[in-house]
């Protein structure tokens, strides 16, 4: 049997939870939007880790329904009341600002400024949060005690923004394999200071991308770090000629926290992709939730609209939009842990794993079951749990490999992890019981 593609092995260390976590608290306090120099910082720190190809597609530029919007930066930004003491600071937290605020520098009361504030009176002491790409508006947003508690006076409200004409960047790095069939792992680098949506993402897939560096792999991978839905419009855009070469993929977003896991299949729901991510998920000794498409959530719902339709679902721990802690200065560098970010990192890199190595094979004995036995591979009397599960192995490899069944239908129906399937697969090729079919 073919070992070479051994990336489960090859690419999960223990300690690989520390690398991502100590590269997303690196990432953690740029200012990022959809554009701008957050997005060329936090490129710039993955290409530090990998060949990273970065592309700068003009304002205006027309991508599908959409046109790239004008490029957003911002130097600074804050809120002084009378005495001149600054209460709301960007210095502070980058959240204190609506992404894409128009500048404004300008004295106004209480009440003006209420019509420029976002607060979450539910959970007073968090920053929400908020963005405004499309509709040309500025805001702040702030804790909604701290907004309970300014004075009815005159305030100074400043922010230093540009918004002109300029680029969208996104990066990408492609990991040849013997095809050039593709496995697309896609991540969101728009959002500002929030650790777990989705620093922990971008760092998952720069650590995976970087320890695949000469593995060799039956399929390519490609992966992309692109503001989320413009960016992935863009690059569908720009590559529609070569989408159909994408045969897997996942969008990898929120891998930092304890919760889930959570996987929302492709559109398709039935692909290789899918059965591969549920199939490692229900043997992982975790508590899944799998959910079925919907057309909300992150950039599956460009790679999987209809005039794609291509096989890519969303992983996650904790399902978007379901936590306390989403889109609010909650999800910090506290919110998530290396241990989480192991766990989801081997979840992807199992899936993968499978995706590499399953194939189909045939029985060489298929007239009735080969006197195992005699050849040292059956019975070992009042066996562990282990010994059971390879002898149902063996038997369900050995009656379902008729040259049409692929070791993942095998893994499915016969109820026991891929890895116990393969294991065995192995020791009946070396006993001649079993040859890939051609
Ligand atoms: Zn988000």
């Amino acid at each position: 049997m073919n070992v070479k593609w051994d990336l489960r092995d090859r690419v999960v260390t223990e300690d690989i939870g520390e690398a991502i976590f100590a590269f997303a608290s690196q990432i953690y306090p740029i200012c990022r939007s959809i554009t701008g120099q957050g997005v060329r910082q936090t490129l710039h720190a993955i290409g530090a880790h990998i060949d990273l190809k970065i592309h700068e597609v003009p304002t205006g530029t027309a991508v599908f329904d959409w046109f790239i919007p004008r490029e957003w930066n911002i130097r600074e930004a804050y809120i002084k009341n009378r005495s001149g003491e600054k209460i709301v600071d960007f210095a502070q937290s980058n959240l204190h600002v609506m992404s894409y605020s128009v500048p404004v520098r300008q004295h106004m009361s209480l009440a003006q400024l209420k019509k420029h504030v976002y607060t979450l009176p539910d959970q007073p002491d968090l920053i929400p949060y908020r963005t405004s790409y499309y509709a040309e508006n500025w805001a702040f947003c702030l804790p909604h005690r701290l907004l309970e508690s300014l004075r009815d006076e005159t305030y100074e409200v400043v922010i230093d923004s540009s918004l002109a004409d300029g680029y969208l960047t996104y990066g990408e790095y492609l990991h040849k394999g013997e095809t050039e069939e593709e496995f697309l792992l896609s991540a969101h680098v728009c959002h500002p200071s929030l650790a777990n949506d989705n620093c922990s993402g971008v760092a998952l897939l720069t650590h995976l991308a970087k320890r695949m560096a000469g593995v060799q792999t039956r399929y390519s991978y490609r992966f992309l770090f692109a503001p989320g839905t413009i960016g992935a419009i863009t690059w569908l855009a720009q590559n529609e000629h070569r989408s159909q070469r994408i045969k897997y993929g996942l969008v990898v977003s929120m891998v930092g926290d304890c919760g889930g896991p959570t996987y929302k299949k492709s559109r398709r729901g039935d692909t290789k992709v899918d059965r591969a991510m549920v199939h490692t998920l229900r043997h992982s000794g975790l508590a899944p939730s799998i959910l079925d498409f919907t057309p909300y959530g992150y950039d599956e719902r460009q790679y999987c609209s209809p005039g794609f339709d291509l096989p890519v679902g969303l992983f996650q721990r904790s399902k978007f939009g379901e936590i306390p802690q989403y889109h609010t200065s909650a999800d910090n560098l506290d919110f998530i842990h290396p241990k989480h970010l192991t766990a989801s990192y081997r979840l992807i890199a199992e899936t993968m794993d499978l995706v590499e190595n399953d194939a189909v094979y045939r029985n060489t004995m298929p007239k009735c079951e080969p006197q195992l036995g005699r050849r040292g591979l059956y019975g070992m009397v009042g066996g562990d749990k282990d010994t059971a599960a390879s002898n149902m192995a063996m038997l369900w490899i050995l009656n379902l490999s008729d040259g049409t069944h692929s070791l993942l239908d095998i893994a499915e129906r016969a109820d026991l992890p891929f890895a116990v399937i393969r294991r065995t697969a192995q020791l009946l090729q070396r006993h001649g019981l079993l040859i890939e079919r051609a």
